[in-house]
């Protein structure tokens, strides 16, 4: 059985392999092109190591990401600025801000998977 490199997915049947790694599907072989490039060096200098930390899944109450600042995207990354947050059902207490690089969002079949790779903002 093969496991998708980027989601973990198993699969018996489809999917592909590329560059000696397995993917279940064309989103997840770029989402791990955009990974593996990561932040840019300008973005990476603005930031610390920090990421955001938990999960995948989110369910209405714990921490979780607002929406993206839309001026603050990279032209060369592609992250964008993105407040963490406190939701209880909706955002309450906003936390740091973090850059944000959207690798995989997905969603079908009762399942939801997104990942994404954050670094803090040295200046908040
Ligand atoms: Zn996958
Ligand atoms: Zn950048």
């Amino acid at each position: 059985m093969n496991q998708c490199a980027l989601c973990g997915k198993r699969k018996m049947l489809g999917g592909f392999a590329e560059n000696e790694h397995f993917f279940c599907s064309k989103k997840c072989s770029e989402g791990y092109k955009i990974a593996q490039k990561g932040f840019c060096k300008k973005c990476t200098s603005e930031t610390t190591d920090e990421s955001i930390g938990g999960g995948n899944s989110f369910n209405g109450i714990g921490t979780g990401l607002g929406f993206g600042f839309r001026k603050s995207k990279c032209p060369e990354c592609n992250s964008v600025i993105r407040r963490k947050w406190f939701y209880f059902g909706f955002p309450i207490v906003p936390l740091g801000k973090f850059r944000v690089i959207q690798v995989l969002s997905r969603s079908g079949f009762g399942e939801q998977t997104r990942i994404f790779l954050s670094r803090k903002l040295k200046v908040q």
